[in-house]
This record gives C-alpha cells, structure tokens and sequence, in this order.
C-alpha cells in the first residue's frame, strides 16, 4: 500500500516525510501561510498490484515484499499475468495460475496493449502446455521463473522486450536494473522514514 511520501522545499534542502510538519525542520519557521520553494507533493508510489495490469510482465523479491524485505535484484521473481489479470508463475512448486495477493506490490517490466490480448494469451497457453514446467523440472539457477517468462516472451514476439528476452542478461540490464534502480531510491527513502520519521535531503542544494 502507499504509504504517501510527501516531498517539499522551504528554504532550501528537499524535505521528505508522511505528513507535512507544523515548522520547516531546517529553519524552523512556521509552515502555515509559509512561502514554499516547491510546494508539497506526493511523491509517486512505484509499485503495482499485479491482478490489476493484464498482459503484463512483473516482479517482486522471492520472499516478503520491496518496502521491507527487498536487498537486491538477485532476490527476484518474475511472473506474467493473463489478459484477466491471473498471475502465472513457475517455481519449484511448478507452473501456477492464481490470483495471489502475494503479487500485490511488485514492479511493471512491461505490457502489452489491448490488440495483443488474443495473441498473448494463445502464446501463453502454448508455452504452459510444453512439457517442461513440472516441480521435478525446476532447476533454482538453470530452468527457473526466468526460463519461463523469457521462453514466453521470446515465443511472443513483441518488440525490444522480445528481443531482450533471448538473453537473461540483456534482459536484466534492459528490463530489471533501470526499474530496480528508481524502485531502490523510494525504498531507502521509505526505510529512512519510518526510523527517522522525517528526512532532509541535503545532497542536493541548489
Ligand atoms: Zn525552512
């Protein structure tokens, strides 16, 4: 859920908590009627619940969740959903199709538009019925969560994302890292706050 990172500037540094102070933490000035140098937003809250983003690529850390149990982007897992939202995965229980609310804060690699729905579902449906998803196939470094989801979108031929599929690596540096790097910045943002309660950022100042 998000948790709503306010962000503002007053007289100088970006100031980052969950509910706006009474007084500026730096200068200590009242804040009511304050003339702000950036006025308080929301900042954007980077995760998804995978259910509600049909034909799409996701990923969330193997066990727990991103705000308090993500350290780094080998701690992954990857899924797909259907064009109804069900999430399918494979894992050393094997190949799965649910709705889990275990998918419910996870990052967006990719989707597909509208028009490609019957195609990627059919694509789906062809990749899940090969012979080689059962628990007794699942190998953690060789034919995991990955293999299924690259074998899927290589089948599927779409775009960059396709094309970045045959290989894990090109992939990870094209689909993962860029995604895991932003999500990073508002997770440490969100650990810092929940010890400190407020955190002026003052490596920036203009
Ligand atoms: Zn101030």
């Amino acid at each position: 859920m998000d948790p709503g990172i306010i962000c503002f500037q007053h007289c100088g540094p970006k100031i980052f908590c969950f509910s706006l102070p009474d007084s500026c933490p730096v200068c200590e000035k009242a804040l009511d009627n304050a003339n702000f140098s950036l006025l308080p937003f929301r900042v954007p809250y980077p995760f998804v619940q995978a259910s509600q983003y049909p034909c799409a690529v996701v990923i969330k850390p193997t066990t727990g969740d991103f705000m308090n149990d993500y350290f780094n982007s080998k701690d992954l897992h990857v899924g797909v959903t259907t064009s109804k939202g069900t999430i399918v995965e494979f894992d050393k229980n094997g190949l799965r199709h649910h709705a889990s609310l275990q998918w419910g804060q996870c990052l967006l690699l990719d989707r597909a538009p509208g028009p490609w729905r019957d195609h990627w579902d059919a694509t789906l449906r062809s990749v899940c019925a090969e012979d080689c998803w059962s628990p007794e196939d699942y190998r953690e470094n060789s034919h995991n969560c990955y293999s299924f989801v690259l074998k899927f979108l290589v089948d599927l031929g779409y775009g960059s994302l396709s094309r970045a599929a045959k290989s894990r690596t090109h992939f990870c540096e094209e689909f993962i890292i860029p995604r895991t790097t932003s999500a990073g910045k508002y997770i440490s943002l969100y650990r810092k706050l929940k010890k400190n309660g407020i955190y002026v950022d003052r490596t920036k100042m203009d």
